[in-house]
């Protein structure tokens, strides 16, 4: 790794074909005065539009570029991770495709990291062109995480951050399946600065998060760093058995006393309120469970259609 350049900037990409060339173009303009040498890494992610043509194109012409292309779309983090495997840099700079975050800063994460943070991460101060759905949201969710979780993972931050060789030397020892990776670089616990910036709106395109993505990503986060949800499950156990317990009572004494009323009404009342809460609370198991499913069966994170220069191995390395 010693003969590599100082920066990697690795770019998922998923149907940014309109994008491509403008990133380069911007992060050679950010990068060329600013470090000792660096290279793009672009992640196809199974893109079914003209984004792999674009990089080969790129990467013919400046040998800077590097492509890796996916099997089929296998996510936003396997991609990152990919490029983050991939990387010969010292450093590694993950970055949107859409110009959604300004390779503008990248210089200033560099200088943060020359000064000896290991991580420089980028914290949005403003989100441009999203809609106040998505931002509230976001917002709700750093929060909820940041207070549920042991890890310190920063509020109002994504993947775009740069990582110094000890920090990448962690990422890719990680195990797991299900990568989080906000929150796994702030598990490692290296120094960790901030660089705050503006998101933009996406440069062309539209979002690549859908809803059911977006709640899957989270749900990814909030298990992978916290059991507070079967805390929780386990505390709504004992209250509702509490509760159960306090009406067993009060129904014998009103037995004894000779009152009876006809049941229906509170009898399906409590069945159906018992029968709701045993399925969230299944609900919420599942949700681990499958996890944990998904690690135990030890698939790879991603598979390798082709890279531009050849280098890269169809199956990520063991780790
Ligand atoms: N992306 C990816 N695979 C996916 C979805 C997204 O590689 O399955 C990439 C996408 O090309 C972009 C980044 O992940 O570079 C972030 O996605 P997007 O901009 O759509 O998310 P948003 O900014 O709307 O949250
Ligand atoms: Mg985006």
């Amino acid at each position: 790794m010693g003969d590599g350049p100082e920066l990697s900037v690795v770019v998922p990409a998923f149907n940014e074909e309109e994008n491509v060339e403008a990133m380069f173009e911007r992060l050679k303009a950010a990068l060329e005065r600013t470090v000792d040498g660096f290279e793009v890494l672009f992640v196809d992610d199974g893109s079914c539009d003209g984004t792999w043509d674009r990089i080969t194109a790129l990467a013919k012409a400046d040998p800077r570029v590097r492509g890796v292309r996916f099997a089929r779309n296998f996510g936003h983090q396997a991609a990152v991770t990919a490029g983050v495997d991939a990387a010969r840099g010292r450093a590694v700079v993950i970055i949107d495709a859409d110009l959604q975050d300004p390779p503008e800063v990248i210089p200033e994460m560099v200088a943060k990291w020359r000064e000896g943070w290991e991580v420089v991460y980028a914290q949005r101060e403003v989100r441009e062109g999203e809609s106040f759905f998505k931002k509230a949201t976001a917002a709700g969710f750093y929060r909820l995480l940041h207070a549920i979780t042991s890890v310190d993972i920063p509020v109002d931050t994504g993947d775009f951050r740069l990582m110094g060789p000890r920090a990448v030397a962690a990422f890719r020892s990680l195990p797991e399946r299900n990568r989080f990776i906000r929150g796994l670089v702030a598990w490692a616990g290296f120094p960790q600065a901030p660089v705050r910036y503006r998101r933009h709106a996406r440069h062309a395109g539209e979002t690549k998060y859908p809803l059911r993505k977006m709640l899957r990503f989270a749900l990814d986060g909030i298990t992978s760093f916290s059991f507070l949800p079967l805390r929780l499950a386990t505390w709504t156990g004992f209250l509702v058995s509490f509760l159960a317990f306090c009406y067993i009572v009060v129904v014998i004494v009103l037995k004894i006393l000779g009152i009876n009323w006809a049941g229906y009404t509170s009898i399906m009342a409590s069945l159906l309120f018992l029968g709701g809460v045993q399925l969230i609370m299944i609900g919420i198991l599942g949700e681990y469970v499958g996890r944990v499913f998904d690690e135990v069966k030890r698939r790879p994170l991603y598979l390798v259609r082709e890279s531009t220069d050849g280098s890269v191995p169809v199956v990520p390395p063991e780790r």
